[in-house]
Parts: C-alpha cells; structure tokens; sequence
C-alpha cells in the first residue's frame, strides 16, 4: 500500500499510496514540545493517538462534518485524502489553559462563557505566530470564505466534540485543528489526539495529554492507554 514517504514530521510520518489521491499517516512513538525543543518517545503513543483520532473522526463524520478519514491500515496507521493543508491551526478553547493564559492575565481553569477560537499560522519557523483574518487574507493563505467558513465548522466540531468527551468523563479545555481542502471542498484532517487537545478528567482534574509529557508531570503512556480505555474500549477486548 505504501510507495514512497512524502514527509516526516515530529509525530507522523506521511506515505504516498498507489492512489494519488490517497496518502497513509502513521502515528509514530515520538513526542516533541516546545517547537521541537524538547524531544522524547512514549511506548504505544502512536498506536494509541491513531486509535483515539479514529474514533473521533468517525464520530464527527456521523455528526455530518466531513473529514480527511477513510479507514485504518494497521493499528497506527490511517489512510487519508490527500489534502491541500491550509496553513492555519484552528484552536477553540472553553477553559484557559497553556499559552493564552502566559500571553494575556487570564488564569488557568477560567471558564469561558463561549469559546475563544484561536489562529495561529502554521510554521515551524516563525514558532506557530498568532494571526488574525486580516494577516492570513493578506498572506495568500486563505480567503476571507474561507476563513468565515473554518470558523464555523470549528465552532461546530467544538461543541460535538465537548459533549462527546464530557460524557465520557473528560474536560476539553482546548484543542488544535487543521483544515485542507479536496475536491473544492474544505475538510478537517491532520488528527484529534490527546497529543493535540487537552483532556482534564472531570471528577479529578488530572491531565491526560501532552501536558504530562510538556511538564513532567506523569506516565503520557498509561494517561493515553487511559483515554483509549474510556473512548475506544473495543480495541482492549480480546
Ligand atoms: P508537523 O508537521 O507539525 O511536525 P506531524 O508530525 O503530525 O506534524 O506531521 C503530519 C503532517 O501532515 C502535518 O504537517 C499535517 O499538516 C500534514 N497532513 C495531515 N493530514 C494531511 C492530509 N490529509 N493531506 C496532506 N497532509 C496532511
Ligand atoms: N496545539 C497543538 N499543536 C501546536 C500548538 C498547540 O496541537 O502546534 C494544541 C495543544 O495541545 C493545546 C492547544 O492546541 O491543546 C492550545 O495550545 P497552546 O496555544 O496553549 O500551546 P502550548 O503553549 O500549550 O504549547
């Protein structure tokens, strides 16, 4: 199914297939932070990310959000559409947590009355910049449809997506988003995983995401087994 790689990233590692519309995407065990200053692996992360984005876009795609998703290769290996990613990483937040609450006097746990959506242009060069409407139209990056049109879908995936995880016993503080487009029509893709969102658990508040690995706060491994546990428990039936 794999012909050649097409890119390898800080966690995934891109394939062409023998369809060119087509691409794998395989969750790798590697972790990085702090635009890739801090580097690390966690034993099954990959498989357990892939695991969680699946379900995830499964859902939403039953919720009538299309998405990159066509089905797994392997455990941590997803097929996609190819897409033309758009460079900006959407992130909706309901609770403050990590950068907004370093960059403006808002504190940790703030519950937002409606979600704060977030851009930040996407590029490991400039360190992932905040950029505004104005900045992405003017780059060429998106246009002014486009970005109204991201909006609203983030908008949406963030509230199936709270709702979905608060019933099973998880807080969506935040999370990130891609977008590309395909077919001319824009879709979600890249992953929904506990590497790209953050989980709180409800009754103790407990990080179960990157956090643990961003600030050596605990076992990332035994957090993401946790949430596969709670979100995808048919892959731990024997
Ligand atoms: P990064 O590039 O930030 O290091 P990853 O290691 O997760 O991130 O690499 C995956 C790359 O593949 C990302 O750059 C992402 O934008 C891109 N990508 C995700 N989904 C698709 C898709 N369906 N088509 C093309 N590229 C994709
Ligand atoms: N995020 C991500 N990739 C990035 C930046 C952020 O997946 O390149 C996610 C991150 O996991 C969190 C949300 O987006 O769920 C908000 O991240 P924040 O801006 O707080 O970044 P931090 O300072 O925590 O890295």
């Amino acid at each position: 199914m794999k012909t050649e790689e097409l890119y390898s990233g800080k966690a995934k590692t891109i394939y062409k297939t023998e369809n060119p519309n087509e691409l794998i995407s395989e969750f790798r065990d590697s972790l990085t932070a702090f635009d890739g200053k801090k580097k690390s692996e966690a034993t099954n992360k990959g498989y357990y990310n892939a695991q969680i984005s699946k379900k995830i876009f499964e859902m939403l795609e039953e919720e009538g959000i299309k998405t990159h998703y066509l089905g797994m290769v392997s455990g941590n290996e997803m097929l996609v559409k190819k897409v033309d990613i758009i460079l900006i990483e959407v992130i909706p937040r309901n609770i403050a947590a990590g950068s907004i609450t370093r960059k403006y006097p808002v504190e940790e746990g703030t519950v937002f009355n409606e979600p704060v959506l977030v851009f930040d242009y996407k590029s490991d060069e400039f360190g992932d910049p905040m950029i505004n409407d104005d900045i992405a139209v003017a780059m060429g990056i998106a246009t002014r449809e486009e970005i109204d049109f991201i909006r609203s879908m983030a908008l949406k995936i963030n509230d199936i997506l709270k709702g979905y995880l608060e019933s099973n016993g998880f807080l969506l503080p935040d999370f990130k988003l891609e977008f590309g487009r395909v077919d001319g029509e824009i879709v979600l893709a890249d992953e929904i995983s506990c590497d790209t969102c953050r989980f709180w658990d409800v009754e103790t508040g407990e990080s179960m995401d990157k956090d643990l690995f961003r600030f050596d706060k605990g076992d990332l491994s035994k957090a993401y087994e946790k949430v596969a546990r709670r979100l995808v428990p048919e892959i731990f039936e024997e």
